[in-house]
């Protein structure tokens, strides 16, 4: 007897919705799929506007998902780029303490990526970060010798066209505005121009996913995104000696956030940043940006007052490094001394969704929900691009074992 085929629609179209549909047809090759994503290409939001790193784990609480999934995505996404030939290079990276609290920190950090499972951590003497980076100075230095750069818009492409080959369907400019639920729990998915049914959805759509949450669903938010813009300089071309590979602060482990960083990208071009300045606009990526429903949103909710009452400082700080240059040098100087305005352009600027809980706590952990038939991708923030095969793995196994 033949069976009803599953019909399963993907909203989003950045890395982790990309990836979930690819392993939905992987394992499903039965399924009718339909990825919807409102912008007219792949990855235009955060997904597409990132530093470029493969993190491997370093940072994240051992057990927490972002620690699982960190350690199996860089090796997915590896084996992934090596498969389709998409630029990517393990270069290793440099973690940098500046005093001695730092170095202490660092220890501790060290320690984690042990528990975490990754392998030749080393603490590098002055020697030896002299020839890897020589314009970097460091109380303590640890090399992560398994981190690297890749090109994940090549990533995104390679995954719309296997989702195509698959037999997926991939509608760009198709914004999804409505979930209707029929009486036999079909989702009617209703876009600006069409509506279509299906048995199954997962929603990855970054900066929406608690309005999205909402809206499609029917119930009350579990949290809020609020967005941390994150902006990048350039280095001048002849300035480029400046940094090798990829060089980073020790965390300030109250913030998800890695701090302004120096990055090597896979075109060899070479930037600083990003810093992370609350944004008035969720997809807002300058600082004249202006969203009245985003900005009176976060203004009217006791979480994000909250978080502004207990980190004052930081917000101030990170604010006063968008407006001026000579504030976002400062915090790069700590690391490279010789860093200056007169080496640098103005870069591109990506913004985070970052979820917030109602008490101001910025939540670390990846967030995923089921409601239904529906799966709702609720928090993915860095190292959601690296860990996007992962998480769609994580998807499918835990969410979506009814599909048979
Ligand atoms: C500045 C910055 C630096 C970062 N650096 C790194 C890094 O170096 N390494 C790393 O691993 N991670 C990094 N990250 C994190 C990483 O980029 C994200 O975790 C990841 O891109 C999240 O992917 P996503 O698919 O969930 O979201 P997105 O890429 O934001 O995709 C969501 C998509 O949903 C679409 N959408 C929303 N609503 C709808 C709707 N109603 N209908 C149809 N489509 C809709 C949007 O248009 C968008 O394309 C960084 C992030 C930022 C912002």
């Amino acid at each position: 007897m033949s069976q009803k085929q599953i019909r399963i629609a993907v909203i989003g179209g950045g890395i982790i919705g990309l990836a979930t549909a690819y392993k939905l047809l992987l394992k499903h090759p039965h399924l009718q799929l339909d990825l919807f994503e409102k912008e007219a290409g792949p990855g235009k939001h955060q997904s597409g506007r990132n530093s470029g790193v493969l993190h491997c784990g370093l940072y994240y609480q051992p057990g927490s998902l972002k620690a699982k999934l960190a350690v199996e995505g860089i090796r997915e996404m590896t084996n992934f780029c090596q498969e389709h030939a998409i630029t990517h290079e393990i270069c290793g990276k440099v973690v940098v303490a500046s005093n001695q609290q730092q170095d202490e920190t660092l220890r501790g950090l060290a320690k984690r990526g042990e528990a975490n499972g990754l392998q030749g951590l080393k603490f590098l003497n002055n020697a030896e970060l002299k020839s890897r980076e020589p314009m970097v100075r460091a109380t303590s230095t640890l090399l992560v010798p398994e981190e690297g750069i890749v090109d994940y818009k090549a990533v995104m492409n390679k995954l719309v066209e296997l989702i195509q080959e698959l037999g997926g369907r991939v509608h760009f400019r198709s914004s999804v505005w409505q979930i209707k639920e029929t009486k036999t729990a079909e989702l009617v998915v209703v876009t600006q121009t069409e509506s279509y049914t299906f048995d199954r959805l997962v929603s990855c759509t970054g900066l929406h996913s608690d309005r999205t949450f909402s809206n499609y669903t029917g119930k009350k938010r579990p949290l809020r995104i609020v967005p941390f813009r994150g902006e990048y300089l350039s280095f001048k071309p002849e300035f480029e000696y400046m940094v090798n590979h990829l060089v980073y602060p020790v965390p300030d482990v109250n913030y998800p956030f890695l701090g302004v960083h120096f990055t090597r990208m896979v075109s060899g071009e070479r930037e600083v940043g990003p810093n992370a300045v609350l944004a008035f606009k969720r997809e807002g990526y300058t600082n004249k940006d202006f969203n009245f429903k985003d900005t009176i949103e976060s203004l009217t909710y006791v979480g994000f007052l909250n978080f502004l009452r207990k980190n004052f400082n930081f917000a101030m700080g990170e604010f006063a490094s968008s407006l001026l240059m000579s504030s976002f040098i400062t915090k790069a100087k700590i690391m490279i001394p010789e860093v200056e305005a007169s080496m640098l352009v103005k870069g591109t600027a990506g913004v985070r969704a970052q979820a917030m809980d109602p008490s101001g706590k910025l939540l670390m952990d990846f967030n995923i929900e089921r409601e239904g038939n529906q799966v709702h991708v609720l928090n993915a923030p860095s190292p959601g691009a690296t860990s996007s095969l992962a998480i769609a793995s994580y998807i499918l196994d835990n969410y979506l074992t009814d599909l048979n």
